[in-house]
């Protein structure tokens, strides 16, 4: 398995703007989950660890994409009606074994290989089957076909040899097929990144207990083992964990032992009571990473005897912002993926604004349609980092980038529909 380097997640602690950091940590990071080879049709959401070749040509021979007749182009008149001798049949799976005489016209159903020709040229043209007359063993043909029409030339899809798709693709639906055309029935792909996932707080509980005054329960878990998994780690569950600082070394120890990655929630803010940092550096370093985004906090990187660990907010907003903008890209990379940039599409700003300069920010909102053809977003009227409903009742967060000051109604801004974002 790679490694990382000791001072892979180190950092100055100046305020470090998004697209910077991810840069710089890209450089730092190598893949770091093993890996396997595995049937395809257990590749679904998988990371392709190779580049993947196509061992044939997609498609293999030239083929019909209809039902017809397969000619010589040469043979068709340019001004009336030609008729041809049928002398054969092809179907899909079924070549015709012999070549094709010149002046004759053979049967064909879509995906028949076309006929080999004769004397340097070859059938090169397909006629769909309503565009000619059927007479007995002939067949009429109009004038006017373009020559090559309705043909579908081997290794239109795919030459053989070609890389199919890089590796780091995450392997799609599409991708598989695109993978079995080619003649893979099997692919070296990453196992998933094993996760380590961890709330801390001791006035987090668990949903279902009784919750003691002070208490609430824990938003953080579910939420963050969603989002790992349907980033493709395989995430194992290790509860609530109180805020003493030996015991939270033990933990992380012992999850950072069975695990690729270590991932908590709570405890990194500067407060007396958040230990996290301290327990970490009993046995590794911690970084904290002051992002230039709102919300969000610090979000503290490390290595915990050497597996990488990430300290995300407490706050349910800024835990899941700070995961989907920050720890999900590393996370890929740390998997051997390459990160897709979530989609976004531009709409109105349907509300006035004012922001900081040097900061990106993500505001919640829902959109409407303007009634002409485009949509207005309306900001969600609470904004905190720990309101949940303010998710739950939006359809998406619009960004607002490090140089924009203040938006107006009517100013175009860029919208990420939760959708994207993997929520
Ligand atoms: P912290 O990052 O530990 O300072 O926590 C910031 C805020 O998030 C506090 O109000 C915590 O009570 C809250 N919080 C921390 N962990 C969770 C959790 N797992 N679920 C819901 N809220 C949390
Ligand atoms: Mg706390």
């Amino acid at each position: 398995m790679a490694q990382l380097s000791d001072d892979c997640f180190a950092h100055g602690g100046a305020l470090t703007r998004l697209d910077a950091a991810l840069a710089e940590l890209s450089r730092r990071l190598v893949p770091i989950a093993s890996i396997e080879t595995l049937a395809l049709a257990q590749c679904h959401g998988r990371i392709l660890a190779e580049p993947l070749v196509a061992k044939v040509a997609v498609p293999p021979r030239d083929n019909s994409a209809v039902d017809g007749y397969a000619v010589y182009h040469d043979d068709l008149s340019r001004d009336g009606e030609t008729r041809l001798p049928v002398i054969g049949r092809a179907a899909a799976g079924h070549p015709y074994s012999q070549p094709q005489p010149r002046g004759t016209a053979i049967r064909v159903l879509t995906g028949a290989v076309m006929p080999l020709g004769e004397a340097g040229s070859h059938p090169d043209t397909v006629m769909m089957q309503e565009d000619c007359t059927r007479d007995g063993d002939s067949v009429l043909i109009k004038p006017g076909i373009k020559r090559g029409a309705n043909r579908r030339l081997a290794g239109e899809d795919l030459k053989a040899g070609q890389t199919v798709l890089p590796a780091g693709r995450i392997l799609t639906a599409p991708a598989l097929a695109l993978a079995a055309a080619g003649g893979h029935d099997a692919l070296r792909v990453r196992r998933p990144l094993r996760v380590a996932l961890i709330s801390t707080g001791d006035e987090v509980h668990q949903p279902g207990s009784t919750l003691p005054d002070g208490g609430i329960y824990d938003a953080n878990r579910p939420l963050l083992a969603a989002l790992l998994t349907a980033a493709g780690c395989a995430v194992s569950d290790l509860g609530i964990q109180p805020d003493k600082r030996d015991h939270l070394a033990k933990v992380f120890a012992e999850a950072a032992r069975r695990h690729d990655a270590v991932i908590t929630s709570g405890g990194v803010s500067t407060g007396d009571e958040d230990h996290v940092k301290a327990a970490i550096e009993m046995q590794g370093r911690l970084d904290f990473w002051r992002l230039a985004i709102k919300p969000g906090r610090p979000v503290a990187l490390g290595l915990v005897n050497g597996v990488p660990f990430f300290g995300l907010p407490g706050n349910p907003v800024a835990a899941m912002l700070t995961f989907c903008f920050f720890a999900r890209p590393l996370l890929q990379l740390l998997n051997g993926a390459v990160p897709l940039q979530p989609r976004s599409f531009p709409v109105a700003a349907g509300f006035s604004y004012k922001k900081k300069a040097d900061r990106r920010e993500w505001v919640r909102v829902s959109l409407r349609d303007d009634g002409r053809g485009g949509w207005r977003a309306e900001k969600y009227p609470v904004d905190g980092a720990g309101v949940i409903t303010s998710l739950t009742r939006t359809d998406g967060l619009i960004e607002l980038p490090e140089d924009l000051l203040r938006l107006e109604p009517g100013t175009p801004a860029r919208f990420y529909p939760y959708e994207s974002l993997g929520l």
